[in-house]
């Protein structure tokens, strides 16, 4: 590597991690997430390499991409959101229904969480597979692949169960497999892509919901989910 070239390569991770500082700054803290854990991991976690390479540019946009497959990662804001919506606690036990592109499990398991995705695009499983193994996060994020609205029963329960795409209702195998105690967040609608965030807590057996506000995710397809991709 030449002098130039080894400048332009430091100054180039340098750029990186100055847009993604400025992503938190103006797009997460600005809009008024506080929480210091959240703030941390997506200074941390390098969403560039999470978003194919046509889109590098603008991985730090206030924006969700196209991941490929019809498929999209989530605007920044909006995975703050479900951050702290799912009240992450370090050492939880977390599943992520739609893990897409591992950015969502990635900023769960920067914060500490023992991350369990499932991803039902093959295609997806593969290249996430291969993206968490080269940033050396295999023991952190265990990718499944497969249909996430039953859930992983043979890992069950969960503390935390975090839903990223939108479903017509909550999969009740996901709130079979939610621990006593825990925290499960989903986006439920009867429209597609128009759903409003519904966290649930289980509290001495019981099922307790409340709506945090408007979503639009795409599609949650499966058995509990709906039927086919619009
Ligand atoms: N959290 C992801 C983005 C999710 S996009 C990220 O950080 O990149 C929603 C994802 O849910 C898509 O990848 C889609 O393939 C997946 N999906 C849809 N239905 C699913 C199902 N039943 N089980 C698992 N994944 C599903």
């Amino acid at each position: 590597m030449s002098y130039a070239e080894f400048h332009s390569r430091r100054d180039g991770l340098d750029n990186q991690a100055r847009m993604r500082k400025r992503m938190v700054r103006e797009q997460i803290m600005a809009r008024g997430i506080t929480d210091e854990n959240i703030i941390n991991a997506m200074l941390a976690v390098p969403r560039h390499l999470f978003v194919p390479e046509a889109f590098r540019a603008r991985a730090y946009a206030d924006t969700p991409l196209p991941i490929g497959f019809g498929q999209t990662i989530s605007q920044p804001y909006v995975v703050a959101v479900m951050t702290a919506a799912l009240e992450v606690e370090p050492g939880a036990r977390t599943l992520e229904v739609g893990a897409g592109s591992g950015y969502q499990a990635a900023i769960l398991a920067a914060m500490g969480c023992v991350a369990l995705g499932i991803e039902r695009s093959p295609e997806l499983y593969r290249q996430t597979l291969a993206r968490v193994r080269s940033l050396g996060l295999s023991s952190k994020i265990h990718l499944y692949r497969g249909d996430g609205t039953l859930g992983l029963p043979n890992a069950a329960p969960y503390e935390r169960i975090l839903v990223s795409a939108g479903a017509p209702s909550i999969p009740a195998p996901l709130l079979r497999q939610l621990a006593e105690g825990g925290v499960m967040v989903v986006p439920v609608g009867e429209k597609r892509r128009k759903q409003r965030l519904i966290r649930t807590r289980k509290i001495r057996g019981k099922y307790i919901s409340e709506d945090l506000g408007a979503a639009e995710f795409v599609d949650l397809v499966g058995d509990y989910g709906w039927q086919s991709e619009s």
